[in-house]
C-alpha cells in the first residue's frame, strides 16, 4: 500500500518546456496516467517565457520598424516610431507569454496531466523527491514512477571572465526582460542569440557591437547563407569584430568596459550593457542522477539511444539535456519517440532533415545536409541554386537579398538538403524538411506547383535550375532531363 507522501504515477515528466509537455500530453493521450513536474510558476520553459517565444515578439517589433523605415523607397513615409517600453514588455510578458502559457495548463487540465510544481531530484531509479516551493519543513514528497523522462534543458554559459556580479552584464534571460533600451551594447557572441537579440536591440535604437570569436558569424552555417545577414547587419550594427576574443570585463561608473584582443591588437571599450551569448549547457546538476544509473557523453549531455533511453532502463531524457542541436523542435520530436518507445511502440528517433533558423533579417534556415558538412565529409553533392532578383514575389517586397539552394545526390538525384536565405526563410523551410524526409528526388520538387506569386517557387525553380531549365534562369550548361 502506497504511503501518503508517496504518490504513484506512470510516467514522471521532469521539466515542462516543449521536449516535457509534449511528451506529457502525448503519454496522456495514449492513455497513460502521467504527472509532469516544473520548478517554475508555470509551464512553458526556456523557450516560451526567456526563449524562443519572447525574442520572436521583439524581433516582429524590430521588424515593423525597420519595413516602415524602408518603406520611404516605395513611396511611403512613416514618422519615426514612439517606443513605449512599458507597453511593449507588457505585450510581450502578458499578451503573447502569459497568453501560451494558460493555454498550455489548460491542455493539462483538459488531458489530466497532473501538472506539480516542485523541483525533482532522483532518489532512486524509480522514484522523485518532488521539493516544493515554501513547503514548510519535513522530507520532501516522494513520487515512484515505472519510466521517467527527464527534460530539463539548458542554461546560459556564462564564463567566469564574464561573472562579475554587475547587473550591466546580461544574459539572454535579461536581455529578453527589456530592462532598458542602452545607448551602446557589447554582445559578447556572434551566434542565433547575439545575432537575433542585437537585431532587436538594434532596431529599437542601441548601438550594437558584435565580438565574435571565430573568423565569421554564425559558425557551422555555410558561409553563401550568412554573407547577405552580415552584409546588412553591418548597416544595422555598430560594429562587427571577427576572431575577437573578450579577455575582460570591468564594471566602471560610466558603464561596462571590455577588453578586446583581436586582428586590430588589444583595445578596451566601454558600453551601457552586455550581452554575454556564447553558447548553452545542459541542466544535468542538482538532480541527483548519480542516484539511478544515467551517464554523461563527454560533452556533459545525458547519453541517450535513438530511442531515448539513458543508460538507466526507467529514465528517457529529451531535449537540450540530451544533446545538440539545442532546440525545441527537436525536444517535442523526441518527446514523441520517447513516449512512443515507453508505450511499446517501435519508434526512433529516425529523422535526417531537422529544421534549423535563425530569426534575423533576413531569416537563415537550413535542413539535412549543408555544403559545409558535405565538404567535411567528402560526400560529392551538386547544389542548384536560386538568387531572388529572379524571384518576381522576392521584387514585390523589395527584398531581393535572399537566396534558396537545394543539394542533391548527383547520382540519385535525390534531395539531401536545403538552404535558405531571405525575408521568411523559417517559414519556407518547412517544404525542405518534407521533401527531404520523403525522399523526394529533384523532378518531385521541380513538378510539384507552386503557388505563384510566392517565395516558394524559388524552391522550385532551384530544382528545375539542377535539371537545367528554371524558368526564370537561362542555363549555359546541358540539360540534364
Ligand atoms: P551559439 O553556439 O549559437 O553561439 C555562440 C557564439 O559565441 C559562437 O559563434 C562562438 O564562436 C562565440 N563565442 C564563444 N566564446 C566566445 C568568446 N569568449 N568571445 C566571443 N565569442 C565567443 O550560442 P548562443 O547564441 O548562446 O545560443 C545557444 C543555443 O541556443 C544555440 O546553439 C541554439 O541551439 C539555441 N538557440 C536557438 C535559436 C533559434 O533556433 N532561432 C535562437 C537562440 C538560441
Amino acid at each position: 500500500m502506497a504511503h501518503a507522501d508517496v504518490s504513484q504515477t506512470q510516467v514522471a515528466v521532469i521539466g515542462a518546456g516543449p521536449g516535457g509537455y509534449a511528451a506529457a500530453f502525448l503519454a496522456a493521450d495514449l492513455g497513460l496516467s502521467v504527472t509532469l513536474v516544473t520548478a517554475e510558476p508555470r509551464p512553458g520553459g526556456v523557450c516560451l517565457h526567456r526563449g524562443c517565444i519572447p525574442s520572436k515578439a521583439l524581433l516582429h517589433m524590430a521588424r515593423l520598424i525597420n519595413e516602415t523605415r524602408e518603406a520611404r523607397h516605395f513611396g511611403l513615409a512613416f514618422a519615426e516610431p514612439e517606443i513605449d517600453l512599458e507597453r511593449m514588455r507588457n505585450w510581450t510578458q502578458n499578451d503573447v507569454v502569459g497568453r501560451l502559457a494558460g493555454g498550455v495548463e489548460e491542455l493539462c487540465r483538459r488531458r489530466k496531466v497532473n501538472l506539480v510544481h516542485a523541483r525533482a531530484t532522483f532518489v532512486d531509479s524509480e522514484t522523485l523527491a518532488l521539493h516544493e516551493k515554501g513547503a514548510s519543513g519535513g522530507a520532501p514528497r516522494k513520487l515512484r514512477y515505472e519510466h521517467a523522462i527527464l527534460a530539463t534543458g539548458s542554461s546560459p554559459a556564462i564564463p567566469d571572465v564574464f561573472d562579475i556580479g554587475d547587473a550591466r552584464v546580461m544574459d539572454s534571460t535579461d536581455a529578453l526582460e527589456l530592462p532598458e533600451i542602452p545607448e551602446t551594447l557589447l554582445i559578447v557572441g556572434g551566434g542565433y542569440i547575439g545575432l537575433e537579440v542585437g537585431t532587436a536591440y538594434a532596431a529599437l535604437g542601441a548601438r550594437v557591437t558584435v565580438v565574435e570569436l571565430t573568423d565569421g558569424l554564425l559558425p557551422g552555417a555555410d558561409r553563401d547563407l550568412v554573407r547577405p545577414v552580415q552584409k546588412r547587419l553591418r548597416e544595422q550594427f555598430e560594429a562587427i569584430h571577427l576572431n575577437t576574443r573578450v579577455t575582460h570585463l570591468s564594471a566602471t561608473d560610466n558603464g561596462v568596459t571590455a577588453a578586446l584582443d583581436g586582428a586590430a591588437g588589444a583595445q578596451a571599450q566601454t558600453f551601457d550593457r552586455v550581452l554575454v551569448a556564447v553558447g548553452r549547457r545542459p541542466n544535468t546538476q542538482d538532480l541527483g542522477l548519480e542516484n539511478t544509473h544515467i551517464q554523461l557523453d563527454e560533452k556533459g549531455f545525458v547519453a541517450v539511444t535513438r530511442e531515448q533511453r539513458t543508460d538507466d532502463p526507467h529514465v528517457f531524457a529529451i531535449g537540450d539535456v540530451a544533446g545538440e542541436p539545442m532546440l525545441a523542435h527537436k525536444a517535442s520530436r523526441e518527446a514523441k519517440v520517447a513516449v512512443e518507445v515507453i508505450a511499446g511502440e517501435p519508434a526512433s528517433f529516425d529523422n535526417v532533415a531537422i529544421p534549423a533558423i535563425v530569426f534575423t533579417d533576413p531569416e537563415i534556415a537550413w535542413c539535412g545536409l549543408t555544403e559545409t558538412e558535405a565538404k567535411a565529409r567528402e560526400r560529392s553533392v551538386k547544389v542548384a541554386r536560386f538568387p531572388w532578383a529572379a524571384s518576381g514575389r522576392a521584387v514585390t517586397l523589395g527584398r531581393t537579398d535572399g537566396s534558396t539552394k537545394l543539394i542533391f545526390d548527383p547520382e540519385t538525384e535525390r534531395l539531401l538538403g536545403v538552404g535558405i536565405v531571405g525575408v521568411g526563410a523559417g517559414e519556407l523551410i518547412a517544404e525542405g524538411v518534407l521533401a527531404i524526409e520523403m525522399g523526394a528526388v529533384a523532378r518531385d520538387v521541380a513538378d510539384s506547383i507552386h503557388p505563384h506569386p510566392t517565395l516558394t517557387e524559388t524552391i522550385a525553380e532551384s530544382a528545375e535550375s539542377f535539371l537545367g531549365v528554371a524558368t526564370h534562369l537561362v542555363h549555359a550548361g546541358s540539360k540534364k532531363r
